[in-house]
């Protein structure tokens, strides 16, 4: 029998690379529902911890939440116009805090949180979390995102992606179920919007909200790992494959208001090939059983004085916890 596949994900190798221990929880989380465990229970403690968010991340997040929102109608022919989007990113994002503020997160199942005019409001925000001052969090984010929304209406791209969304034979907007193999690992190509036009390319868009430049730059390794596992996907598909000098991306920077075209060749596709194989070899050995994974031996980050400060997972990380012996 053909051994399982194991998923494989840019961000969980990096987290991995990163700390062992982070990835840890990870693992568990998605292996254990820790939701169904007493409150105090450290794998349920780890599992609300793991949805826990930096202010940054959060602005990101309301960002892609409210552009896929903005297509999504454009799609359906009812167009959002720039006033009153940025209008509902001051409404969401005060919903959104309200919801984290007040605590409502903890035991709650994000699914069955409320809405909001169709978008979601579960928040569990880091600084609620650990008790840090909040003062002026939400004004921040809510002025950050209007000028992100300001420059994404004032971006040359953007008339041209209002357009596709409507006249493509198919336009993917922060789909969920586009899933190839590659290597003996399973992939899923979880792009901000892919556009097919019917004429046999592919086109797809990434919004990185960064203020450093070098972070975003399509360059970087990372961010290019990312990109070329969604690429993949019109490639490896079984229906209507394409080639991969087919395939293109634009990277748009709504802090800078800058965009990227990305092309992608034979050999990019060959070493990521290795690399995602070398990652399915491996994984299976790193977290097998829970009684197998001895917490202590795991390695922890690079310099922990600057990185377990900012780790959501510091409160369970920290304490003496027998992990292999829980049941
Ligand atoms: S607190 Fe530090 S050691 Fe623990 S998981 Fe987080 S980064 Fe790793």
């Amino acid at each position: 029998m053909a051994p399982a596949l194991v998923d494989y994900s840019p961000s969980a190798e990096q987290t991995y690379r990163f700390c062992q221990k982070k990835a840890y929880f990870g693992w568990l989380t998605r292996k254990k529902q820790g939701w169904r465990k007493p409150e105090k229970h450290p794998w349920r403690r780890a599992h609300e911890l793991k949805q826990l968010k930096h202010r940054a991340a959060w602005a990101g997040d309301l960002y892609h939440q409210l552009v896929a929102h903005a297509l999504r109608a454009a799609q359906a022919g009812r167009p959002i116009d720039q006033a009153t989007l940025r209008e509902l990113a001051r409404q969401l994002s005060t919903a959104q805090f309200a919801f984290s503020a007040s605590g409502a997160y903890r035991g709650a199942t994000k699914s069955k949180v409320a809405d909001y005019c169709g978008l979601p409001t579960f928040l569990a925000l880091f600084d609620h979390a650990y008790g840090l001052p909040t003062d002026s969090l939400l004004e921040a984010t809510q002025d950050r995102l209007d000028r992100w929304l300001a420059n994404t209406f004032a971006w040359d791209g953007w008339p041209t992606l209002l357009r596709q969304v409507r006249r493509a034979s198919a336009a993917h907007i922060e789909p969920e179920g586009l899933v190839y193999t590659l290597a003996g690992a399973r992939l899923r190509a979880r792009l901000d919007v892919g556009i097919e036009p019917g004429d046999g390319t592919f086109h797809f868009y990434d919004w990185k909200c960064y203020g450093d430049p070098e972070r975003s730059a399509a360059s970087g390794r990372g961010v290019r790992r990312q990109l070329l596992a969604y690429a993949l996907w019109p490639v490896l598909r079984s229906v209507r494959p394409l080639a991969l000098d087919r395939v293109t991306a634009t990277v748009f920077n709504p802090v800078s208001g800058e965009e990227e075209t990305v092309r992608f060749d034979d050999a990019g596709h060959a070493a990521f090939e290795l690399e995602v194989g070398r990652w399915a070899d491996l994984q299976p050995q790193l977290f097998s059983a829970i009684t197998e994974v001895h917490f202590d031996d795991l390695q922890g980050p690079y310099d922990p004085a600057r990185s377990c400060p900012h780790c959501p997972f510091k409160a369970v990380c920290g304490e003496e916890i027998a992990w292999h012996e829980l049941t």
